[in-house]
C-alpha cells in the first residue's frame, strides 16, 4: 500500500510544503520510504530518502525543492525490496525529455512487462512494477506523451493509481476495476490529486471527486482534462479500504469512512450479538467500528479501558515474530482495574496473523478479566493480497488461512470465550447503505468490491508463478 499526491498551483509559491503536509496525512499507508519531485522553470528538483516523513524531509530540505507544479509518494512496499532504488517517485525518459512517475497498487503482471522490455534490450529503470511502468511508458511511441502513457497503460494488469510529472503538468490514471482510490481536489490557486481526501483537506483544498475507474485525467493549471475515460461496468474497489487501510476521515465513493466503519459495528452487533458487561474497541483500527457496536448493543463504553500509545506504529510488518509482539506490548497499555472481574468484548477491524488479538487477549486475563471475547468488523482473512496489500508474503501465516476459516478453530488458538466476524454481505452492505455526503452521490451494489481477501475470487487473474 502507498500514499500518492499531486499538486498544480498558478501560484508562484512553493507547493513542496503543501505536499508535505499532505505526505503526512497519508502517513498510514505507507512508512518505508517517501519521496517528491517539484519542476521549476524546466528543471525538476527531488529528494527521496528511507523512513517516516519528517525523518525524510528534516529542516531546509523543502526550501531546495522550488516549483508550483510537484507529485510525492509514500511507500509500503509490495513486489520489490524495500530499498533506496526502489523509492518513488520513479524518474523515466521519453522522447528525450524526463517525466516522474508515482503508484499506489500492485501489479500483476510485471514479470511479463519486465520481460517484454529485456526483448527489447531495455533494462527496466527499477527491480519495482513501477520501475516497469516507468520503462514501458519510456519505450511507448505516440506523438504526444499522453498518448504513450495510454498505450503503455493499456498493458498492465492489477492495481494501479498513478500520478505522472511531465513538464507543465500532472497525468492522473486509476485502473479500470477502481482497486485503489484516488481523488481530486481543488484550491483557488489549481489543482490537488491523492490517494485519500484526508490528504487534499491538509493540503488546503477541498475534494471535487472520486477519479473515475479507467479514467485518464490531465491537469494543467487551467484546467483538469479528461484525457481518456472509458465506461466500466465492471468496478471492483478493495472492501479492506474501508474496512483498515483508509483514513477514517477520509471521502470515498461520496462517503465518509468513519460513518461506513460504524456501520460496520452497527451490523456486527445484530449479527454475533454477545453477553458482556463492556465493550472494548481497539485503538485506532478498532475505534469506528467499536462505537457503531456499542451504539447498537447498548452495551457499556469501555474506549478509556485502553491506552494506545503513539510511540511504535509499524508492529505489523516487523521481520521478527518476537519484534511484532514486543511492538504489540509497547502500543498498548491496559487499565486493569477497570477490567477486573468484568465480561469484556474487544472490537477490531480484522485478523490478520492473530499477533495483535493474542497479545491483547493474554493483557486483559492478566487483568483478570472475567470473559474475554473477541467481535471482528470483517470476515475471516484467508486469503493473500495481491493488489497493494502485501499479505501475500505472509499467506501461510494468515490464522484463518490455517484454520480453513474455521472460527471455532481460531477462537480455540485465540484463547477466546467467544469470537464472531461480521459477514462479507454485511460488510458491503455496510459501505452502500451509508449515504453519501457529498454533491453527487455514488450508487453502488453488491458487485462493485473486490473481496478477494476474505473469498477467494481475485478480480484479476494472478501470474501462474
Ligand atoms: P495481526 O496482528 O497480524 O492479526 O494484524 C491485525 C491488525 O493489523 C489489524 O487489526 C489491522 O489493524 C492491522 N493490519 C491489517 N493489515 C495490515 C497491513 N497490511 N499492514 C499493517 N497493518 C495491518
Amino acid at each position: 500500500m502507498c500514499g500518492i499526491i499531486g499538486i498544480v498551483s498558478r501560484s508562484k509559491r512553493q507547493i513542496a510544503s503543501d505536499m508535505y503536509f499532505g505526505l503526512y496525512a497519508l502517513q498510514h499507508r505507507g512508512k518505508e520510504s517517501a519521496g517528491m519531485v517539484t519542476i521549476d522553470d524546466g528543471k525538476y528538483y527531488s529528494h527521496k530518502g528511507m523512513g517516516e516523513i519528517p525523518g525524510v524531509f528534516d529542516k531546509g530540505i523543502l526550501s531546495n525543492l522550488p516549483g508550483s507544479i510537484g507529485i510525492a509518494h509514500n511507500r509500503y512496499s509490495t513486489t520489490a525490496e524495500s530499498d533506496k532504488q526502489n523509492i518513488q517517485p520513479i524518474r523515466g525518459i521519453w522522447g528525450g525529455k524526463e517525466f516522474w512517475i508515482v503508484h499506489n497498487g500492485n501489479l500483476v503482471n510485471t514479470e511479463k512487462i519486465i520481460e517484454q522490455c529485456l526483448a527489447k534490450g531495455r533494462q527496466p529503470y527499477t527491480s519495482s512494477d513501477t520501475g516497469a511502468i516507468a520503462t514501458l511508458i519510456s519505450m511507448s511511441s505516440d506523438f504526444s506523451f499522453e498518448g504513450a502513457v495510454k498505450k503503455a497503460v493499456k498493458k498492465l494488469e492489477g492495481a494501479f493509481s498513478f500520478i505522472i510529472l511531465y513538464n507543465d503538468r500532472i497525468i492522473a490514471i486509476r485502473d479500470k476495476l477502481g482497486i485503489r482510490p484516488l481523488c481530486l481536489g481543488k484550491r483557488k490557486d489549481g489543482f490537488l490529486v491523492a490517494s485519500e481526501s484526508c490528504a487534499i483537506h491538509h493540503m488546503g483544498g477541498t475534494l471535487i471527486r472520486g477519479i473515475t475507474p479507467g479514467e485518464m485525467l490531465v491537469i494543467n493549471k487551467e484546467e483538469a482534462k479528461k484525457y481518456y475515460c472509458p465506461r466500466v461496468i465492471n468496478r471492483k474497489h478493495s472492501i479492506y479500504e474501508f474496512i483498515y487501510f483508509s483514513r477514517p476521515d477520509s471521502i470515498i465513493l461520496g462517503r465518509r469512512v468513519r460513518d461506513i466503519r460504524m456501520n460496520m459495528g452497527r451490523l456486527l452487533a445484530k449479527e454475533c450479538p454477545v453477553d458482556a458487561d463492556i465493550v472494548i474497541p481497539i485503538p485506532d483500527s478498532g475505534t469506528c467500528g467499536g462505537i457503531g457496536f456499542i451504539e447498537e448493543s447498548k452495551i457499556a463504553d469501555g474506549q478509556s479501558a485502553i491506552l494506545r500509545t503513539h510511540l511504535v506504529s509499524r508492529t505489523f510488518i516487523e521481520p521478527i515474530q518476537e519484534l511484532r509482539e514486543k511492538g504489540v506490548d509497547l502500543k498498548f497499555v491496559i487499565y486493569d482495574e477497570d477490567i477486573k472481574g468484568k465480561k469484556i468484548v474487544l472490537i477490531d477491524d480484522s485478523i490478520v496473523r492473530g499477533t495483535t488479538m493474542k497479545r491483547l487477549i493474554k493483557f486483559f486475563r492478566d487483568a483478570k478479566a472475567k470473559e474475554v471475547h473477541a467481535r471482528i468488523f470483517s470476515p475471516p482473512y484467508r486469503y493473500p493480497c495481491y493488489y497493494g496489500v502485501d499479505t501475500y508474503r505472509v499467506e501461510d501465516e494468515l490464522i484463518a488461512k490455517r484454520k480453513n476459516g474455521d472460527v471455532e478453530e481460531i477462537r480455540k488458538e485465540l484463547g477466546l470465550d467467544s469470537l464472531g466476524y461480521l459477514s462479507l454481505d454485511s460488510a458491503i452492505k455496510a459501505v452502500i447503505e451509508t449515504p453519501c455526503i457529498t454533491r453527487t452521490s455514488v450508487s453502488l451494489t453488491k458487485d462493485d468490491f473486490c473481496s478477494a481477501c476474505f473469498s477467494g475470487k481475485y478480480p484479476v487473474e494472478l501470474p501462474k508463478k
